[in-house]
């Protein structure tokens, strides 16, 4: 009997182009260009407006809508070189090469307006009466924030010796924008968002696993916020700053989420001292400057 020489057909099977893996995946990667492009514009920017705007965003529709967040689930995917296809996941790698660019580049913008967890903390600190606040004191704070480094080892040696990826529910809670949980998870989520009611974006400064992850990497940052002369005696953005990322005049780079609150200070020439001083030398050296012969006024005579 003579065999045909392709007995299960795999010959006629359809073979994809890269219009249709393309066309198929396209209103997820605009959706998402769109908003990474209003996340940058409103940092560029330093417009409040467009960040709240971009809080919003990111929320509904990175959050709720799509569930796409940065995970310690991708590390450890990383770990087991079980990533996603390429061609197939378009969006997850645009918005992965997003967060690690821009990290490289200025730091944790992606945890400042990207994140939707760190988003929602954001516009509850923005929405709740600033009496309800704990100011945690410096010491302790700096201490605290050690925390999300020993989550962030604890979880990898974890998985490293158990393989167990379901451990990213304890230590993450990004699990909400899906909607799938026990109920003690949920119990657990409604203690830490009670808690962030009074300490604001507790999460984020002290427990996050991927913001310790993005903070290290922050260490690369390219372009990282100037400081002053003046701002080692003058302590207004390190009262300011609400992540506690300002310490005398330095900037911790692994604690800053590029939340641009900073430099709008630097920027407002009736807040910042710097500006203040800048004037009152120039006020000085201008007394000082000895007037020309035939000059009056401080002004040049007209011919
Ligand atoms: S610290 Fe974590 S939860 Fe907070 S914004 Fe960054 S990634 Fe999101
Ligand atoms: S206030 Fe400045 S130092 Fe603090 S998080 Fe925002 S940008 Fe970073």
């Amino acid at each position: 009997m003579i065999q045909p020489s392709d007995p299960w057909a795999f010959d006629e099977e359809p073979v994809e182009t890269w219009a249709e893996i393309l066309g198929a995946q396209a209103p997820d990667l605009l959706w998402l260009s769109a908003f990474l492009l209003l996340a940058l514009v409103s940092f560029r920017l330093r417009s409040v407006r467009l960040k709240y705007a971009t809080l919003v965003v990111a929320v509904a529709y990175m959050g709720f809508a799509k569930s796409h967040l940065i995970s310690v689930t991708n590390i450890f995917s990383l770990i087991d070189g079980n990533l996603p296809v390429f061609k197939y996941n378009l969006a997850f790698y645009l918005f992965v090469a997003f967060t690690i660019v821009s990290t490289i580049l200025w730091g944790r913008l992606y945890c400042g307006r990207v994140c939707a967890f760190g988003a929602l903390t954001q516009l509850m600190d923005a929405t709740l009466p600033d009496t309800l606040r704990v100011n945690v004191p410096r010491a302790l704070e700096r201490r605290a924030a050690w925390i999300k480094f020993g989550l962030l080892a604890a979880t990898i040696a974890y998985f490293a010796v158990t393989r167990d990826m379901l451990i990213y529910r304890y230590v993450e809670p990004f699990w909400m924008f899906g909607m799938f949980a026990t109920p003690p998870l949920w119990v657990g989520l409604s203690v830490l968002l009670m808690a962030t009611v009074f300490v604001r974006n507790l999460y984020c400064r002290f427990l996050c696993p991927v913001g310790a992850t993005l903070g290290l990497l922050s260490y690369l940052a390219v372009f990282r916020i100037k400081r002053w002369s003046e701002c080692h005696t003058c302590r207004i953005c390190q009262k300011a700053c609400q992540w506690g990322a300002i310490d005398g005049p330095r900037i911790l780079v692994t604690e800053c989420v590029r939340c641009d609150d900073c430099e709008r200070l630097y920027a407002d020439e009736a807040k910042c001292p710097h500006w203040r001083i800048l004037a009152y030398r120039q006020r000085k050296i201008i007394a000082l400057t000895p007037v020309p012969h035939g000059a009056s006024g401080g002004r040049a005579q007209s011919p």
